[in-house]
């Protein structure tokens, strides 16, 4: 089958046409800009250069129309018609408490990701639609939601809830949901996998340490805490999300600044994390460069992100009283060598030792620690992508 797997944010869309026997990557790409001017579409075919083309998408229906033109062209496309796109697979972002796994889109289910809208509001919209302008170009194509909120809804109550009063789980269903699922699924049960063992005999810890960064404690293949919460904001230092803070700093910055909750909102999700930290950037790149080259700020940046994992880490350990594996994936998690070796270093009490030249691999399934090492340590790649096309298979 050829699943073409969406990925719709608000002015943007990823995609990749996947095969899904062999599942390799026919083509992806990307469309920038959707309704503001300078629109683009990146088009990638496996095995060739990059085309990039600006081209008029007032919304997302015309960058769709554009993606499938990209895909069926006659000298850079990939198939022949859209006939041999089999099924189309959509991240979504907020499932609410109402999805616990991947679903056929039909109307009813559409409705009821429009109910979970308020939770996530600048994703769900987005994502719904990629959806309604995949049905009007490609109408008798099954599509199916995967969502980034599923995973983690076998959390007990006691994981998920605020110590806030009850009524706004009741009234609003504030709570916490974690996000990144797919990712943790797909690595956590990659991870066993590798280690020849079954994910249901496993106490797993997965660190998603990308641009967003999260943590998932999963328990004999169920994930049973993880650090974001109600929102993305919660829980690790991120590129530009502060993670955990007091929540009496909203209003004392507000107070101070002369601003509303709503801007000091999008100061920590936007201007903070390592980027607000260390004045430098978002990019660890740039952190490891200024680093090296002794500015101090960014080596307390680096200290303080890598603790932040630690102590998430280590309160995963008590939650599940015990680990046996420790993954480390997305864009820092597997590239970043340093940080990785920083945040290591906490783990003594555990009994983990690690291999140092097999921590300076990028990008690769590798066993870091050391046979007699009392935890596995891992890097486990992560693949969005490819979770939500084998997900989509299984549906249709
Ligand atoms: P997103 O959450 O946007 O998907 P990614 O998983 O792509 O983010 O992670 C982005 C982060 O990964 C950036 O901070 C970047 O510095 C880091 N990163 C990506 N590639 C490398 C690399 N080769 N070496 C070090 N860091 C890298």
């Amino acid at each position: 089958m050829k699943v073409l797997v969406i990925n719709c944010g608000s002015s943007s869309l990823k995609y990749q046409l996947i095969d899904s026997e062999t599942e390799e990557v026919l083509a992806k790409g990307l469309c920038e800009r959707i309704g503001i001017e300078g629109s683009m579409l990146t088009h990638q075919p496996a095995g060739m250069d990059k085309i990039k083309k600006e081209l008029d998408m007032p919304d997302h229906t015309a960058a769709v129309q554009f993606v499938l033109e990209a895909l069926t062209d006659p000298e850079s496309g990939c198939i022949a018609s859209l006939d041999e796109i089999d099924a189309i697979g959509h991240r979504i972002v907020h499932g609410g408490e109402k999805f616990s796994g991947s679903v056929i889109l039909t109307d009813e289910v559409l409705e009821a990701i429009t109910e979970c809208n308020e939770l996530a509001p600048l994703h769900n919209p987005a994502n719904l639609i990629g959806i309604r302008s995949c049905s009007k170009l490609m109408p008798e194509v099954p599509q199916v939601g995967v969502f980034d909120t599923a995973f983690h809804q076998t959390m007990p109550a006691k994981a998920y809830l605020y110590g806030i009063p009850y009524e706004y789980y009741e009234k609003y269903k504030v709570r916490r949901y974690g996000f990144h699922g797919t990712s943790h699924d797909f690595v956590s049960a990659r991870a066993a996998e590798i280690l020849g063992r079954s994910r249901d005999d496993l106490k797993i810890i997965v660190c998603h340490l990308g641009n967003g960064a999260s943590i998932s404690a999963v328990d004999h293949g169920k994930c049973v805490d993880t650090s974001m919460g109600l929102t993305p904001l919660e829980g690790l230092i991120m590129g530009t999300r502060s993670g955990d803070i007091d929540p009496a700093i909203v209003d004392f910055i507000a107070d101070k600044e002369g601003c509303t909750a709503k801007e000091v909102n999008t100061i920590l999700n936007k201007k903070s994390g390592v980027l607000g930290l260390s004045r430098i950037s978002s990019d660890f790149r740039d952190l490891a460069k200024a680093s090296a080259e002794g500015n101090e700020l960014a080596k307390t940046t680096l200290e303080a992100y890598a603790y932040r994992v630690a102590k998430y880490v280590g309160s995963y350990v008590a939650a599940m009283n015990g680990v046996d594996v420790i993954a480390f994936t997305a864009g820092v998690g597997e590239n970043n060598a340093e940080v990785r070796e920083m945040i290591c270093r906490y783990f003594g009490y555990l009994g983990v030792t690690i291999e140092e030249e097999k921590n300076q691999v990028r990008g690769e399934e590798i066993i870091l620690s050391t046979p007699d090492s009392a935890v596995t340590v891992m890097v486990v790649p992560t693949n969005e992508e490819l979770a939500i096309a084998r997900e989509t298979v299984a549906l249709v």
